[in-house]
This record gives C-alpha cells, structure tokens and sequence, in this order.
C-alpha cells in the first residue's frame, strides 16, 4: 500500500467509525428511567415484591422494569412518595416525565442466583439475548473510534502548521479545481511583444490542429512545454491564446494548488487533471507556478516535503504515460527554473522551454498598442514610442496596469480622452506611488531640493554620454521628495564605461547642488549614493573597470528572474578586499569631482532651473532646454 491510498483509508475509517458511533447511539436512546440502586432493588425482591408492574427484563447487565401505580412501598417509601408528587417537584427528583421505569445495574462479581430469587417471590421477568449489538462493534465503537478521530485530528492539525493555513477547510476536495475558459477567446494578437515566444508555440498550434498529419511522419510531438520569465510577462496569456488559436478547450490550475496539507491530495489531483485532459483531448493544459509542486526534490529544508515530492513523483510518473495520448499538450510557466526538479526536464517531459522575458522598447509599444485599442480613447498628444522608452523595466502587466491608470485619472479629470499627462502620471503611480502634494514641506525645504533635482537634470543635461532629461519635479511622491528621470533614447544591454561613469555622475549632481549653494550636506542623497556605490562596485568586481584588472571577484549566486543577488562568496584575499573598497572609493570620488566641475562652469544655469522648479513644480525636456540651452553633442564636447 503506498502512502496516498494509505491516507485515504485512514480517512475513511475516522469517517466510518463516526457514523458507527452515532447508529450505536441512536440505537441505545431509553426513556427517562430512574437509576435505582442495587441494594434498593434486593431489598425490593426480598420485602415488597408486589411493587413492580409487568415483567422485569433482565441483560447481562442491566436490570429493568416499572413500579406498580397503585402498590405501597414499604421499605424504601420514599420512592413511593416521590412517585406520588406533584409532576413539577418531582421532575427535580427524578428523570422529567418519569412514569415508573428504573433500571438497576446487577454485580458481576458477586451475583447470587437473581432468577431463582425471582422465582420463589413469583416476579415474572423476561431475559434478553446478550446484547441488541455486537459486541465486537460495540468495542470498536467505544474504544477505537476516539482514537482513530484523536489521530486523524494529530495529521490535520501537523499538516495544517506545514501547510498555507487556511486550506484547512478544502479537506475533501480532492478534484482539482480546473476551469475550462472558453468565454472570451485570447489570440495571439492580444499577446505583443514576445514574437519568439510565439514562434516557437506556432508548432505547437500546428499540431493541436491537425494531429494526424504529425502522428503519420513519426515526428516525437512535445508533450510538454516550460514557459520561463518573470511575473507579469504573459505566459499565461500565451498558454490561453495557443488554445485560442488552435481552437481547443483550455484547464488551468496552479502549482500551489497541488500542494495541500493532506497527504495524497496533491498526487489525486495531478490523476485528475489528466484524467480530464485525456477524455477532452486536443486540449491543453495549463500550470501555473510549476515551481512550487517541481522543486527539487529533497530541497526542502527539514521534513514535511514528503507530500509535494509525491506530487511531483505523480507528475512525472503521468507525463511518463502521456505519450501514447494524443492531442494533450501542457504548458507550464515559472518564474524560478532555477529550482525545477532536473527530472522535469528531461526529454519527454517539459523539453520545450521558452523564455518569457520582460519586453524591450519595441515589445513595450506593441503591448501599449494592444492595450490601448478601442474602447479607450487616446488625445492626439499620446505618443506611445516614448511612452515605450520612459518605462524600461515594465513588464506587460505593469504596463496595462499603467493604461488602465491613465484612463482612471482622465475620467477624474473629467477630460474627454487619455492624454499624455494621464499617462505621465500613471507611470510615476505605478513606479512609486502616487504623489503627495499634500505633505508639508517648509520653504527651505523646498528649495533645497529644487536644487537638489536641478543638479540632478544638469548633468543630464551637461554630460553627453548620458541619457537626456526626461522630466524634473519637485512634488513629492513616495518617499521621494522630488524626481528627476531621464528617457533611455534606446534600449541597451551592454552599457560602456562612460555611460556608466554618466550615471554615477548624475547620481551625484543632487548632493553636489546642494552643497555648492547651501554649504550643507542634508540626508536626501542616500539613495543617489547607493546608486552611485553599487555601480562603481559592479564595475570593479564584476565588470573589469578599474585599476584592479579585467577580473572577476566574488562568486555570486543570482535568482534567475528576480535579479537579487542570493549570497555573493568572497573568492579573494583581504588584501584584495581593501584595494576593490580603494578602488570603488576612487571611482566614486572622481565623479563627484567631475560633478562638482560641470556644477562650477553652469552655476547660471543651475539657478535658472532651480527658480524655474520652484515656479513651476514640473518641468520637461523641452523647458530644461530651453533654460539651459541647446545640449552639448558627442564627440567633441566628452568630459569623461
Ligand atoms: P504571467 O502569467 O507571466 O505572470 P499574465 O499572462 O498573467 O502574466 O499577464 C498578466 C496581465 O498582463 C495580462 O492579463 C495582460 O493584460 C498583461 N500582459 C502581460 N504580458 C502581455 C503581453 N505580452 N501582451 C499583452 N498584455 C500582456
Ligand atoms: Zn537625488
């Protein structure tokens, strides 16, 4: 018997020896009886044996009978009286609606000839068989019942600790949830910006159409396909428009929903689930969050992973006897293939992986566009290239998140369609909260970062290596008391020293502004510096720009997606340590010189800017132009 069937009989005796508990007890309702004493009832038989009515019925146990309406007891009278009361005062003596019956309990030990007794003193009396009830049962009622609803509650109550709490309650539902979604049909043309993804599914779609011709060339069909990239990127969308396209009826269900705290309710499911796919083939299947049933197996961290790694074994198990299926494809879709069981992946198995990645600048404007399609209303004034290019690092989700923003704040507004400004402000909403024109800020406040953030958008504007200025405010927002963002004029994937030496530049122009007009150095850089350090370090260790050479130092382990860095092991002396710290720190240093430089010859300019921001709260690339000046352009003007 292995483990999940074991369960499942655990279970099923808990439950059957409730209901044989509750039968017994329904058999064994009495009327109110009066519990008479033994002693009584001898001294009954021997004195007054007129006073009991009809027969006595005697068990192995149990002595029953009724006392007689009209007889007169003599030794115990007290009874008699008692029977005797007004109904009310008696009902607070004896069992309510007492008519006469009592029972007597027989010892068992010492019980003397009870029957002869009886039949000398004429009381006629009937003998029961043993027992209404099996004995046997009556034991296994009594005794092993408890215990088997004390052990089942122990497994509930362990499961339900190593468990996502509030499953508790699911017990039973051993049919995954699946739902069919047919109701609004996804295509490709809803799903933008992941053309090879697309590509790389149309195969797949070819074959859910017409089965038969692949199945007549021998070719192996993928059975099933792993969907990889970080939250948001549409895998699930993907998965639906492939059943949208091929037409054929789409199951979903998430990973987490194999992982219960009932042991075998994860491995139930995984049958059910093909079960259902086989009897509706072609079709596909869709799971979510494959992560958290393929873990590694023996990963966990201490016990109690027994249940998912059973899961995961059904799962490969019933991918293993897929083959022979046709018309059943699974899809599945993770944000940690780090952590995939290898056994997952192996041929036959989830042996098509697509990365799903966050989309670049033309992805982002194909997924604006599609998002932005009727019923919305776009103003003549919406660009969505530049939209595109100002929201590097959204995913799909975050950017119909932004849309539906920028239609929420124009219909606030009252205006007639979705303007760029909708659309500005939906973006700094969804990167960092919503503004807070509400906080109050002293005057001194807000001129200091006035020029904080014109320091900020100076060196924008002053270095030619960097990207230019997007857009300068001094509403707070966040925990930001201003902004000042730049717009990636392309999106790139290998950035060069000097841009790099650019950023960190820009980072520092804040600090230094302040510095420069006010003398002061106030708590509002921290994160500018943190920018700042952590790209000198970067280029030290990781990327070979600096004195120290083009090496590697500290081995780090990456999540895949996430882009945390897990742990970073220091591979190198502690020598070593301080020259990388030397080497960051110069970096650093050399920039903030550089800063201070541009600062020094523009200080004209950097007060214009700052008025202006005080004026005007927000300005934009146009208006930082205009105050400044034409920008210096490449490559005689480099003052890296
Ligand atoms: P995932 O499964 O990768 O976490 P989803 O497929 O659930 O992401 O996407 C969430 C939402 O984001 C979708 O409903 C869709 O509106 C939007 N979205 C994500 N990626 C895209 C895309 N490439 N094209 C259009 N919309 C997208
Ligand atoms: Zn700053």
């Amino acid at each position: 018997m292995n483990k999940s069937t074991r369960s499942m009989v655990i279970w099923w005796v808990v439950i059957a020896g409730i209901v044989v508990l509750g039968i017994y007890q329904l058999f064994n309702r009495r009327d109110p009886v009066y519990q008479l004493a033994t002693s009584d009832f001898h001294q009954y038989i021997i004195d007054d044996p007129g006073v009991f009515d009809g027969y006595l019925t005697l068990d192995e146990e149990w002595i029953e009978g009724r006392f007689q309406e009209n007889a007169v007891p003599d030794v115990q009278g007290d009874i008699w009286q008692k029977q005797n009361m007004a109904p009310q005062e008696r009902d607070t003596h004896f069992p309510p609606n007492w008519k006469g019956e009592f029972r007597a309990s027989r010892d068992p030990i010492d019980d003397y000839d009870i029957q002869a007794k009886l039949d000398e003193k004429g009381i006629r009396y009937n003998v029961e068989p043993p027992s209404k009830f099996p004995q046997g049962l009556l034991i296994f009622g009594t005794t092993i019942v408890p215990l088997l609803i004390f052990l089942g509650l122990m497994i509930f109550l362990s499961r339900q600790m190593q468990g996502s709490g509030n499953r508790a309650l699911s017990f039973g539902k051993s049919r995954a949830r699946l739902h069919s979604e047919n109701q609004t049909k996804i295509t490709f043309e809803d799903v933008a910006g992941v053309d090879e993804a697309k590509e790389a599914l149309e195969e797949v779609i070819q074959f859910l159409k017409t089965p038969k011709k692949f199945e007549r060339l021998g070719g192996r069909i993928p059975k099933g396909v792993l969907l990889m990239g970080p939250p948001g990127t549409g895998k699930t969308m993907l998965a639906k428009a492939v059943a949208g396209e091929a037409d054929v009826p789409f199951y979903s269900i998430s990973g987490s929903d194999f992982v219960e705290m009932f042991v075998g309710v994860g491995a139930s499911r995984v049958r059910d689930l093909f079960e259902l796919g086989k009897k509706n083939a072609p079709c596909i299947i869709f799971i979510d969050e494959l992560d958290a049933v393929g873990r590694h197996r023996g990963a966990g961290i201490g016990g109690g992973h027994d249940e998912r790694e059973q899961t995961l074994n059904q799962l490969l198990v019933e991918m293993q006897g897929f083959e022979d299926v046709l018309g059943v494809i699974l899809i599945a879709a993770t944000n940690r293939p780090d952590v995939l069981d290898p056994a997952l992946l192996r041929p036959g198995r989830f042996d098509r992986q697509i990365v799903v990645d966050l989309p670049d600048v033309r992805g982002r404007e194909a997924i604006l566009k599609v998002h932005t399609k009727q019923p919305y209303k776009l103003a003549e004034n919406v660009n969505l290239e530049i939209l595109a290019k100002a929201t590097p690092g959204f995913s799909g989700a975050d950017l119909e998140n932004m849309t539906n923003e920028a239609a929420l704040l124009a219909a606030r507004c009252d205006k007639e369609n979705i303007d760029m400004m909708c659309f500005d402000e939906a973006k700094d909403r969804v990167l960092m909260g919503p503004e807070r024109r509400s906080l109050v800020i002293s005057d001194e406040e807000r001129r200091v970062t006035a020029y904080h953030e014109a320091g900020h958008a100076l060196m924008l504007h002053f270095v030619p290596e960097s990207d230019p200025n997007y857009k300068c405010t001094i509403v707070p927002r966040g925990r930001a008391l201003g902004v000042t963002a730049k717009l990636p004029l392309e999106e790139r994937h290998n950035m060069s020293k000097k841009r790099l030496l650019a950023h960190i530049i820009f980072a520092l122009g804040g600090r230094v502004a302040e510095e420069i007009i006010f003398g002061e150095q106030t708590t509002g850089a921290q994160n500018d510096f943190e920018q700042a350090t952590a790209l000198a370090r970067r280029m030290v260790t990781q990327w070979g720009m600096s004195h120290m050479g083009p090496l590697t130092y500290g081995r780090r382990d990456e999540q895949v997606f996430l882009g945390k860095e897990l742990s970073v092991h220091q591979d190198y002396s502690e020598k070593t340590a301080i020259e990388i710290d030397k080497a960051v720190h110069d970096i650093v240093t050399e920039c903030y010189k550089k800063a201070w430089d541009i600062l020094e010859t523009n200080l004209e300019g950097l007060k214009l800017l700052a008025d202006a921001l005080l004026e005007r709260e927000t300005l934009v690339t146009e208006e930082i132009d205009e105050i400044l000046g034409p920008r210096p352009q490449l490559p005689s003007k480099s003052i890296l």
